[in-house]
Order: structure tokens, then sequence, then C-alpha cells
């Protein structure tokens, strides 16, 4: 499935219902977290950015991702994050779908906060604040209200010509928008805050003093190391909950921490077997990074749609002989085919 192949599925299905039915299948994944093969990814550090291969298996499906994250790219006319994925059979480890994973993982990774939100914020969270109108921006807005109605967002970037884009594309799209003129205005009032900016550094998008009791932070945008937008006094304030610890201790904002910090796995939430959110004034903050088994989800999701509309191309990328052990055959067919050797 190429981008056209994904922008067709989203314009035949609905972006919401994308939304909604794609954080069923990761929420469907989480409650079955002890099936699959888990391991923090594999992670190519450079000055301008990182290069990253995420694999997982549940026995029946092997998936990987490719993705980057270089926040320099946007100067150079480039996106800073780009991806594709495989989902495999593991009895044949025959690939059964390659798909392009840039607005796949930007549809993923706002289905996950969605869902991670509904166990985390408030039954009564209807303001939404977006630090960072980038890439994922209008996917995360669009995954809050199709999941838990949020429709009231303050937004804020640092970049004026961030923000026009995110407001051109999100006119007569049902929202109430306030456009804030900083971090610390954006974030009143709201009842989850998104942080989803991209910069190598680390930064205090959100200091301490404008978290206030009863917000859920959906903190997208630190996922690498020496790279985070949360003051680290938050994190000691609130409760978080994390994708798969021994990734996000090295890549989350929870890197500014000791090593032993308690953090609360997601998936022990979404199963029943740890409370989410304790109360209406507590400070819950996903620290999330992305992990390999959303990514595995979104594959399954783009397979499963795939099949029922025909999305998609048949690729010729795989030798397939007709006798399994004749390779050598395919390359000489051609020349056979044009003198036929006598027997
Ligand atoms: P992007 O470069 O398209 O957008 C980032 C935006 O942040 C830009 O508009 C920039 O102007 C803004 N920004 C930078 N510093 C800021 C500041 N101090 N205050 C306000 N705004 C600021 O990037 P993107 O594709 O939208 O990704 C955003 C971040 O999310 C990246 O860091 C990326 O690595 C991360 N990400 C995380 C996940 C996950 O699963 N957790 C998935 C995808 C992307």
């Amino acid at each position: 499935m190429d981008v056209d192949a994904v922008v067709n599925l989203v314009e035949r299905i609905g972006l919401e219902t994308v939304l909604t039915e794609m954080a069923g299948y990761v929420e469907e994944d989480y409650q079955r977290w002890g099936a699959f093969e888990k391991s923090p990814r594999l992670a190519s550090h450079s000055a301008d950015g990182v290069i990253e291969l995420m694999p997982t298996s549940d026995g029946e499906a092997f998936a990987f991702k490719y993705v980057n994250g270089h926040p320099t790219n946007v100067a150079l006319g480039l996106q800073t994050v780009v991806g594709f994925g495989v989902l495999a059979s593991v009895r044949t480890g025959y690939p059964e779908l390659i798909a392009e994973m840039t607005i796949t993982t930007a549809l993923r990774t706002a289905a996950t906060s969605a869902m991670a939100a509904r166990h985390l914020a408030r039954d009564d969270a209807a303001t939404m604040a977006i630090i960072g109108l980038g890439a994922q921006s209008e996917f995360q807005a669009h995954a809050f209200r199709a999941v838990l109605g949020v429709r009231r967002l303050r937004v804020y970037d640092v970049d004026p010509a961030a923000t026009r884009k995110f407001i051109t594309n999100m006119q007569g799209r049902g929202f109430e928008i306030f456009v804030a003129a900083s971090a610390s205005e954006a974030v009143m009032g709201a009842d989850i805050i998104t942080t989803v900016t991209a910069d190598k550094a680390q930064n205090h998008i959100l200091s301490d003093n404008m978290v206030g009791a009863g917000v859920h932070l959906n903190a997208v945008g630190g996922d690498c190391p020496g790279k985070t937008e949360l003051q680290a006094d938050i994190l000691r304030r609130g409760e978080v909950f994390v994708e798969f610890a021994p990734q996000t201790r090295i890549e989350g904002e929870i890197q500014q921490l000791e090593p032993d910090f308690p953090v609360t796995e997601l998936w022990r939430v979404v199963s029943g077997q740890a409370p989410g959110r304790r109360g209406a004034d507590q400070i819950t903050i996903f620290d999330s990074v992305g992990f390999a088994i959303e990514d595995f989800s979104a594959l399954r999701y783009l397979r499963d749609r795939m099949l029922e509309a025909g999305d998609g191309a048949r690729l010729n990328l795989l030798a397939s002989p007709e006798d399994p052990r004749d390779l050598f055959g395919l390359l000489t067919a051609r020349e056979r085919l044009a003198a036929p050797v006598a027997v």
C-alpha cells in the first residue's frame, strides 16, 4: 500500500472512523500484550536525528517499521518523520504487506494517544491544548475528538507558518480553536495538554507551574535520548504511564529521572490489571515514544481494510519460480524462450 492507497482508504472510510477503529486495534493488541515479542527499538543516532527499526511478532505475524526522526529536515523542505512497514507470515516468512508508514505513523500515534487518554484523562475533559503544530498535530486533534469528544482546542507553535498551516487545515472541520501567543497561554484551562514539538534538545515546553491539578498530559514529542519536552518536576507530581518501560527509560521524558523511577505500563491499565486515573485532581502523564506493537496494530488494520476493498497493488517483489529450488531458472527463462534447447 503506497501513499495513494492509504489516502484512498482514509477517504473511503473517513478519517475519524479510521482513527477510532485503529485505536480499537491498538487496544486489542495491548490487551494481549503477553503474546508479543518485545524489545526496545534498534536506533542509529546521528547529529541530525535518528533512524530506527521497530520489530515485533505475536507468533502468527511478524512486523517491523523503518522510521526516522530528523527535526532539522523541515529546513530542507523534508519531513521530520517518514517511514514504511512490513507485515509478514511467521509460518512461511513471506511478507504479506508492505505499506507506507508516514501517514500511518501519524494515524497510529494519534490513535494510541487518544486510546491512552480514554483511560487516563478525566471523563469530563472537553478542552485540549496542543503545543507544536507540525505534521502530527491535526491527526492528534481528530483522534481526540473521535475517541473522547474533545472539540475545543487551544494551540501554540513558535513558528507562525506552522500555526497558519494548522488553522487552514482545520477550517470548517467543526473545532473551536483559540490560537495562543505562548505555551503558557495555550494550557490555561485545558483538561488535556498534548506536547508534540520537534527539537533535538532537553526543552521545557511545559514547566511545573503550567500544569494544574487534574490535567492529563499527552507527551508525544520527547521520543529520543537528549530530546525531551517536560520539566522533570512535572513527572514527579503526577503518575507516569508508558508503553514499554525498557524503551521509554532510554527515549521518553523519564530519561531525565533515576532509572528505577516508578511508572505504569499502559497495557496493564488497558487489560484491567492496574488502575488508570485515581481521582479528579490527579495529574496523569502518557510519556509516549511510539512502540512496535502500535505499528503492528496499524499494519494489521491496513491489511484487514485492504482485503475488504482491494486498496493497494500487487508487487512482484518475491521471486517465485514454479519449482521452488529452481531460482536460477528465473534468470535463464528468457534465454530458454528465445532459443529452446533440444534434448
Ligand atoms: P514537525 O517537525 O512536523 O512539527 C514540530 C513542530 O513543533 C514545528 O511546527 C515546530 O515549529 C514546533 N516547535 C518546535 N519547538 C517548539 C516550541 N518550543 N514551542 C512550540 N512549538 C515548537 O514534527 P512532527 O512530525 O509533527 O513530530 C513532532 C514530534 O513528535 C517529533 O519530535 C517526533 O519525533 C515526535 N513523534 C513522536 C511519536 C510517538 O509515537 N511518540 C510519533 C511521531 C512523531
